[in-house]
């Protein structure tokens, strides 16, 4: 388990032995805090017939169901772009029936947040007279786009966030090699994410963003022709600018609206990088230039 997940899962587990877990749960935090890989504790708990105190026997028919990823009673929505209305009906539809193992049922709702308005309101009826041990967990670092209808009827548990230095050994153990502290502290609050950045194949490292930023501000090099080396990673290297303002906003001790709202920019310039035919040049050196603009106030 995640070690600052360790106390919410054990008090979600002790609630759920005493018969007071709610029967909707709304799992909050950012991206890359561990919530699928907590919700997936969750329901292993929820579903095991034979509880070990707190944790799952994981002998029993049902955790091995579980632990195979084909428990008949455990049920997942997810969805790359919006949860359409049919995932949602075909889910509940799922959970109108009694358990097959006579045990709980669970449905998880991966981005509960990109659920559409019509998949929200085929879900409020479910959320308001649920079928007897079902548990029904949504997970999203969006809440405030849920339906307040939604919200109103769940339970909302703001999961704890790592301390930097509980990211810090996280990572250690599950990565070989040294990591910058500065890299670490940018996703301190993302450790998974970091983790599977790590993973992929990378043309610009860490050490040549944070010279290059260095290079930039000093004015040895221009936002355009930082932004052309950078292209073929456009995406990531972005997200890292906006994790280093936030950073940098954080370290100035009182709030710069210009830093914060650079910041922000970088947040929707990455989502319209996704997109195919993003000019990323164009988009990467305009936000470069801006942070050299800063620099001269
Ligand atoms: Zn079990």
């Amino acid at each position: 388990m995640l070690p600052w997940l360790k106390s919410p899962l054990q008090q979600l587990a002790e609630r759920k032995l005493s018969n007071k877990l709610h029967h909707a749960l709304l799992m909050q935090g950012p991206q890359g805090l561990g919530k699928s890989e907590f919700a997936q504790q969750l329901s292993a708990i929820l579903l095991c017939n034979n509880l070990q105190g707190i944790r799952p026997c994981e002998n029993c028919h049902s955790c091995h169901l579980h632990k195979a990823g084909s428990h008949p009673d455990k049920h997942e929505v997810r969805s790359e772009k919006q949860i359409g209305v049919d995932q949602i009906r075909d889910a509940i539809k799922k959970l109108s029936g009694s358990a097959q193992l006579s045990g709980a049922k669970v449905l998880i709702i991966y981005q509960a947040h990109s659920m559409t308005e019509s998949s929200a309101n085929a879900l409020l009826k479910t959320l308001e007279e649920p079928t007897a041990n079902t548990y029904i967990v949504m997970l999203s670092h969006k809440a405030q786009q849920l339906l307040p209808t939604i919200l109103s009827r769940c339970e909302k548990l703001a999961l704890p966030l790592p301390t930097l230095e509980q990211a810090k050994a996280w990572l250690q153990v599950h990565w070989p090699e040294k990591i910058d502290e500065r890299l670490i502290a940018m996703y301190q609050h993302s450790p998974l994410s970091l983790l599977a950045e790590l993973g992929e194949e990378q043309s610009v490292g860490f050490t040549d963003f944070t010279s290059g930023i260095d290079a930039l501000i000093k004015g040895q090099l221009d936002p355009v022709t930082l932004a052309t080396n950078w292209q073929p990673e456009a995406e990531k290297l972005v997200r890292w600018l906006q994790f280093w303002l936030a950073k940098q906003v954080q370290e100035l001790g009182e709030f710069n609206d210009k830093l914060w709202s650079l910041q922000q920019r970088c947040i929707s310039a990455q989502k319209i990088l996704r997109n195919a035919g993003a000019n990323k040049i164009l988009i990467f050196s305009s936000l470069l230039n801006e942070l050299t603009q800063l620099n001269k106030q």
